[in-house]
């Protein structure tokens, strides 16, 4: 067998090793009907099960309150830019957006289809290297929309933003990585190629009074109220990805759920800052107080260090390390399967650079 990569990609990314195994078991007899998973109906008993699975764990594991629908539809978060504004444009066709990176910037631009998207505010003087604050959130938009962490930039949320307005969530990169408040949103949407599941599926939680309220004609497949009336199962829902989510989300569940791998989280990202922060070599692109846990940024004060530390890198079995070229240096992208020892390999790897230079 082969050694196991520790594996830092920024998604689509590490998912549980078991998870792998049982996915790769129903492609060729799943659930002991003789039949691969990629070949049953999506009508069948046994796939409506997993749906009504997929979205009950959703339901449990972030403590979703009455009155909000789970959805597991296709198109990407990149469709949720679009998806969204269709469906909170009210009176004032307008939405406010927190420009905080190059996702943020993409889900503004889709704003602007069916309505009026206004910059709210903006971190893009600074490279998106923080998160804005003491900016003020004008009364006449129908909804805010932000990036809750920005897998690019590598800064996240610490707080949801205070305000009246109906809020909407691209929760991408940092959905069931810590515990949520849903009551406070109208729309969260993410992509699962992150800590859900691999690419092919998008995860909607929907307040349900917001269905069919939109002041702007809706095509049928961006309208959630369309979704949301056939349990998911409006159109051929993507089969494979979905099953491979609930998996996912039964694994995390065995594994203690929401609040325990935020504990995780914290601890891997506690570890990988600190050497950052001691590392004469290394040093953090983000301000402090917004770096995210998902995807640390950082660079080496010294280009010249770089092909010796991707050997390095290589030699320790650590892929997927290279920063995003809007960025440069490293993103160290930790979702949930990432487990602690990979981040102390990583640390003890930046330690060995500084030893032999
Ligand atoms: N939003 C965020 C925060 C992302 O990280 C990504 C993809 N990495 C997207 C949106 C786009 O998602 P998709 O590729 O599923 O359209």
């Amino acid at each position: 067998t082969m050694a196991k990569v520790h594996n830092y990609s920024a998604g689509p990314c590490i998912l549980p090793q078991e998870v792998f195994e049982e996915a790769s078991k129903a492609v060729l007899n799943f659930d002991n009907l003789g039949l691969s998973i990629l070949e049953i109906s999506h009508r069948s008993k046994n796939f409506v099960a997993v749906m009504e699975e997929a979205r009950s764990l959703v339901k449990e594991l972030l403590n979703v309150p009455d009155g909000y629908t789970v959805l597991f539809l296709q198109g990407g978060a990149s469709t949720g830019f679009l998806m969204s504004a269709y469906n909170m444009m009210r009176e004032n066709k307008k939405g406010g957006y927190l420009n905080t990176g190059a996702w943020a910037k993409k889900a503004m631009k889709e704003g602007n289809f069916m309505g009026k998207a206004v910059e709210v505010a903006s971190s893009a003087d600074k490279n998106y290297s923080y998160i804005p604050k003491g900016y003020s959130i004008p009364s006449d938009i129908d909804y805010l929309h932000y990036t809750s962490n920005n897998t690019i930039a590598g800064t996240q949320f610490k707080a949801v933003p205070e305000t009246n307005v109906p809020l909407v969530c691209d929760m991408s990169s940092d959905i069931f990585s810590k515990e949520i408040d849903v009551s406070k949103f109208d729309i969260i949407y993410a992509g699962a190629q992150k800590n859900m599941g691999p690419a092919g599926t998008t995860l909607y939680i929907v307040k349900d009074e917001i269905l069919g309220k939109s002041s702007v004609p809706v095509p049928t497949m961006l309208d959630l109220k369309t979704h949301a009336d056939k349990d998911s199962m409006f159109n051929t829902p993507p089969v494979y990805p979905v099953y491979v989510s609930m998996l996912n989300l039964r694994w995390l569940k065995k594994n203690g759920g929401v609040a325990a791998i935020e504990k995780v989280n914290n601890a891997k990202a506690e570890l990988l800052y600190a050497e950052i922060d001691r590392n004469p070599l290394f040093k953090g692109t983000t301000a402090v107080e917004d770096r995210s846990n998902m995807n640390v940024t950082f660079v080496l004060n010294d280009e010249g260090l770089t092909d010796k530390f991707n050997e390095l890198l290589a030699n320790a079995n650590i892929s997927g390390l290279k920063g995003h070229r809007s960025v440069g240096g490293f993103r160290a992208s930790m979702y949930n399967a990432l487990p602690l020892s990979s981040v102390q390999v990583l640390v003890d790897t930046m330690q060995e650079l500084e030893k032999i230079s």
